[in-house]
């Protein structure tokens, strides 16, 4: 084995860690949750529920902000989804729920917001797509009526170009453009260049409009990982508008996760993006709340912020054949995320709080160390006693057929002590 080697000397450069400081944008306010600027990250998500079916849709809208979205979009596509808004935003505020509801326009927006003002009204923000908001001569006219209505009402919008429904007659355009350049760009850089144009320019029809620039919010999605990337870098530099980034039809399960993981891990680490929807298929029967856990374990993991206890478990190998502890980590896992809502009020801080739940003596000890409380498992052919490490010390060791129990009785004990009311009096 060669010698370890030294130390670097103390006037080299530390190695770059962390992201890189959030881009500077301008602070949009979307009813009572401010997006860009100085503001965190802000998760967001949509429904599935027919908006017309007002007692679904307030479940699901419930669902998500309990979960925690901060803000939740729903489909306007009809006029009974339009009648449906104020009474869903109605009924949630009768349960306490003051979650900012964001109306998804295409092609019949104008109209949609001409024949409902209360709609209008009761709606935080518009999101437009400038690809849909009409056609040939009717495109600019249906816009300005859509920006008008937001300048009425106090809103502000949306303008989210997506690659499956870009501007096609600006595509054309570049394309012909393209053709005539001395070295012409390939085809995917033009149709980039599209989706960032359509956005851009969009929001500055909309400020020429009378919009102010603080009102607007832009994404430009599409369902590619390294066009996300490079279409978001472009974007970022190009103007200061708040972004709302996106990876539209991620997919189903792990692939979706995947693939949004590591779109927007990487905007993130530059800084880049100021709220965040995960937009996964869910799989059959799997409830529509997993994109916002998604969304803000992605923010929490890569320590952008902190909405509840992480679990740091082991994989487990041969070292441990039993199931024992990949249920224990779900059961704490569990155990902490039911009880955030209420620690949030109670416990502030707890979000921060660290935990471990390990598989065995190689690794056990040493991961239960570093976390606030953390317990190592007894692996196969170990002593069946599980010591238990808080703030790095060895505290108790369990024993028996209730380990769980105590485990998660010691992870409450903990947050009452340091996240109390009378913590540290
Ligand atoms: S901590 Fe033990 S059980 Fe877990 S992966 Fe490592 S060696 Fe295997």
């Amino acid at each position: 084995m060669s010698a370890a080697q030294p130390l670097p000397c103390h006037h080299e450069p530390a190695p770059p860690f962390g992201p890189a400081p959030r881009r500077a944008t301008r602070q949009v306010r979307i009813g009572n949750v401010a997006v860009g600027g100085d503001a965190p990250v802000v998760v967001q998500s949509m429904t599935n529920t027919d908006t017309a079916d007002i007692a679904s849709t307030v479940k699901q809208v419930a669902e998500l902000w309990r979960a925690g979205s901060e803000l939740v979009r729903v489909t306007v596509n009809n006029p009974e989804s339009a009648a449906a808004v104020p009474r869903i935003v109605e009924k949630l505020a009768m349960m306490g729920i003051e979650v900012p509801i964001i109306g998804d326009f295409h092609y019949n927006g104008h109209q949609l917001l001409a024949n409902e003002p209360a709609c209008a009204e009761a709606l935080a923000k518009y999101r437009i797509n400038p690809g849909n908001v009409g056609f040939g001569k009717k495109r600019d006219t249906q816009f300005a009526q859509l920006i008008e209505f937001a300048i009425q009402y106090g809103k502000p919008v949306r303008i989210g170009a997506n690659w499956g429904s870009l501007d096609q007659a600006l595509a054309t355009r570049l394309m012909d453009e393209n053709h005539l350049r001395a070295d012409p760009w390939d085809a995917s850089r033009v149709l980039r260049e599209a989706l960032i144009r359509s956005a851009l320019d969009s929001a500055a029809r909309a400020v020429e409009l009378g919009l102010p620039a603080e009102r607007i919010v832009l994404s430009c999605k599409v369902s590619g990982v390294q066009e996300l990337i490079a279409v978001y870098r472009d974007l970022a530099q190009r103007s200061d508008f708040a972004l709302h980034l996106g990876l539209t039809e991620a997919g189903i399960g792990s692939k979706g996760i995947v693939a949004s993981s590591a779109a927007l891990s990487v905007l993130l680490q530059e800084g880049i993006g100021d709220t965040i929807r995960i937009s996964l298929t869910p799989e059959p029967g799997a409830p529509r709340t997993q994109e916002v856990v998604v969304a803000q374990e992605l923010l929490q993991t890569m320590g952008l912020r902190a909405f509840t206890p992480m679990v740091t478990a082991c994989p487990g190998c041969g070292r441990t054949t039993s199931e024992f502890f990949q249920e224990l980590a779900k059961v704490v896992q569990e155990h902490v995320r039911a009880k955030m809502p209420e620690w949030k009020i109670s416990h502030p801080g707890a979000e921060n709080l660290t935990l471990a739940v390990m598989g065995c003596v190689v690794n056990g000890p040493g991961e239960s160390r570093h976390a606030d409380i953390g317990i190592s498992l007894p692996g196969t052919g170990e002593a069946p006693a599980a010591p238990v490490f808080i703030d790095g010390e060895k505290s108790v060791t369990l024993r028996g057929e209730n380990i769980a129990r105590e485990f998660v009785a010691l992870i409450d004990g903990y947050v009452e002590r340091r996240y109390g009311r009378d913590a540290g009096a």
